[in-house]
């Protein structure tokens, strides 16, 4: 079992964000990770991205993502090896880990680098919330940039305020496929959160904040220096 650890002395913060869908992982995982410098990453979007680029892991991972369902550990393991294995700085892990095994096998691979996670950050969101977000989420088919109508942008029409990409609504963005995944989230994540609660590394935040108001707290519980906006 891995310890948690304080960052390093360059300051890196190993760290992990989890919530239900929907919870603001992902703009806060982006924030997060230009204020520090570190490395952002979301196993969704990189699996998305394989499926449009058609490669072997994009083919393996297709059926299972269009039907909501969580692709299989190894998999996703694989890519979390393949895209921060040779980073030797911080990073922030959005959407993983996600089930009990997979959080051993995070760190079973940590304790091979002899490293450990800083922090896991639990974002708490009550549901009706989410279902409400779900259904005004759009992201950025370009940079992937997450967003709320009605907040930066008022149309999926729009150029992404971020890098003037085409903006679009997730596939998996919709009722059914909501209640579906908050299904799995209570089953197979919340086991993950008291896992990392028992290991003494859960830090939990009011996710039904505004995105501001949810960075400053992010940001006084890694004793970061606030953020001027
Ligand atoms: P997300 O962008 O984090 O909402 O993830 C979108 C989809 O990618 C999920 O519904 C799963 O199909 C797949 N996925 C992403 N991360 C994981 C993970 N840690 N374990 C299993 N499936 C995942």
């Amino acid at each position: 079992m891995s310890l948690s650890a304080p960052p390093s002395e360059t300051g890196d913060h190993r760290l992990v964000l989890i919530g239900a869908p929907a919870s603001g992982k992902g703009s806060q995982a982006k924030r997060l990770a230009k204020k520090l410098g570190i490395r952002h990453l979301s196993t969704g979007a990189v699996i998305r991205d394989h499926m449009r680029r058609k490669t072997e892991l994009g083919e393996r991972c297709r059926d299972t993502m269009n039907e909501a369902r969580l692709v299989p550990d190894e998999i996703v393991m694989e890519v979390v090896a393949s895209e921060i294995g040779n980073h030797h700085g911080g990073y922030v892990l959005d959407g993983f880990p996600r089930t009990l095994q997979q959080a051993e096998m995070l760190d079973d691979w940590l304790d091979q680098r002899v490293s450990a996670l800083t922090a896991v950050i639990s974002l708490e969101v009550p549901k009706e919330d989410l279902e409400q977000r779900v259904l005004s989420r759009v992201v950025c088919l370009d940079c992937g940039y997450p967003f709320r109508l009605g907040e930066r942008v008022t149309s999926v029409d729009q150029a992404c305020p971020e890098c003037g990409g085409q903006l679009g609504q997730r596939a998996d963005d919709n009722i059914g496929m909501f209640h579906q995944r908050y299904g799995e989230f209570e089953a197979v994540t919340v086991p993950v959160i008291d896992y990392y609660r028992r290991q003494g590394l859960l830090q939990t935040v009011d996710g039904g904040q505004l995105p501001d108001e949810v960075f400053t707290e992010i940001e006084n519980l890694l004793d970061l220096q606030p953020s001027r906006s």
